[in-house]
């Protein structure tokens, strides 16, 4: 198990989060665009997540994914910072938004996807795994996590 703190940008929402890290990856993809209104957005996938609100209370927007599945998006409602993603169909990951942590320097992306719509002036790294689109199937992207270089994964 590892434990994370995080905030929002403002501040009123304070988090603490354990578990275990299942994945961290980079997608590029247009709505990542648009949701985080820069280049990509990142996704830290955690495992038998305990998430505790330390300071403060999210909102949340169930957002309709074109594949048909619903993602419960939580933010603050007063800063508007995305902190979590929770899948219905996958209850068993919190995707937390992983640039809201206290601490980002051990973040490094194990895999990019949806590369097709990826920021032209962007260079990916090569040793990286990528996918044009979504991978066929998202245990790729845990693969993927373990096969990479770090002393971060728990
Ligand atoms: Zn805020
Ligand atoms: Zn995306």
């Amino acid at each position: 198990m590892q434990q994370f703190e995080g905030s929002c940008q403002c501040g009123q929402v304070r988090y603490r989060v354990s578990g275990r890290v299942a994945t961290l990856f980079a997608c590029h993809c247009r709505d990542c665009q648009r949701q985080s209104a820069s280049a990509f957005g990142m996704a830290l996938w955690l495992r038998d997540a305990e998430l505790t609100l330390l300071q403060g209370v999210t909102a949340s927007w169930p957002r309709h994914t074109p594949s048909g599945r619903i993602t419960d998006c939580q933010f603050c409602p007063q800063c508007g910072s995305r902190l979590f993603h929770q899948n219905r169909d996958t209850p068993q990951f919190l995707s937390i938004k992983p640039g809201s942590l206290d601490d980002t320097g051990w973040l490094r992306p194990a895999a990019h996807i949806w590369t097709q719509s990826a920021q032209p002036w962007l260079a990916l790294p090569a040793e990286v795994p990528s996918w044009p689109q979504n991978p066929d199937d998202f245990a790729a992207l845990i693969a993927a996590w373990q096969a990479a270089p770090g002393d971060c994964r728990g």
